[in-house]
């Protein structure tokens, strides 16, 4: 499976770091071996000392496709679930500086929790979704799948025209305002809604 990430989906996630509202998706990835599995803790690297989290609404792909036309996208995802995309902001940045890849920025070891994932049904209206972060109990991003630049299948279409999705393969979906630094020690709990999705320690 294939993990792929959306960057700057979010207009007000966009400002807080300064960047440039895209015309198209911002697209990266991560590798499969940065999944971290029912809450075990997220162990803090050594190679940075800015490791921030971004709490994504995450799209399940249940079959394989390519050149996928928009009226079909909605046919390929089938589960929805919560995960936090871990960024090393100091790597990132001096990527960004040099122009060059964020790929060991987002995609180093345990960079991307994911919660279980809830069937589509479970959903009256995907572009009204609440999803939540806390740290140490206190509420510190909070974000709706309203306010995305590029909805779900818009987002599928996109991809689809240049990487041939397959059935298992997982879509960060962007992060709302309130990026920020994690620390050892703390304990986060992602939610969409009112359901506990994440809940796991910061080692
Ligand atoms: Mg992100």
């Amino acid at each position: 499976m294939k993990i792929l990430c959306i960057g700057r989906n979010y207009t007000e996630h966009i400002k807080e770091l300064n960047n440039e509202k895209p015309d198209e998706p911002v697209i990266f990835t991560k590798p499969d071996t940065a999944l971290l599995k029912n809450n075990v803790p997220f162990y803090y690297p050594d190679f940075s000392n800015d490791i921030h989290h971004e709490v994504e609404i995450l799209l399940k792909i249940c079959k394989e496709g390519k050149y996928i036309a928009p009226k079909f996208a909605h046919k390929y995802y089938d589960a929805i679930g919560l995960g936090i995309d871990f960024t090393a902001r100091d790597l990132q940045s001096k990527a960004k500086e040099k122009r060059l890849p964020w790929a060991l920025a987002k995609g180093f070891n345990g960079s991307a929790p994911i919660s279980e994932f809830l069937p589509l049904k479970d959903f009256s209206n995907l572009e009204n979704i609440n999803f939540s972060l806390k740290i140490n109990g206190e509420v510190k991003q909070a974000g709706n799948t309203s306010l995305m630049l590029f909805r779900f299948d818009e987002i599928i279409c996109y991809i689809s025209k240049f990487i041939t999705l397959k059935k298992g393969d997982i879509i960060f979906t962007g992060t709302p305002k309130g990026v920020g630094p994690i620390q050892k020690g703390d304990k986060l709990e992602g939610f969409i809604e009112d359901k506990k999705m994440l809940d796991f320690e910061i080692k």
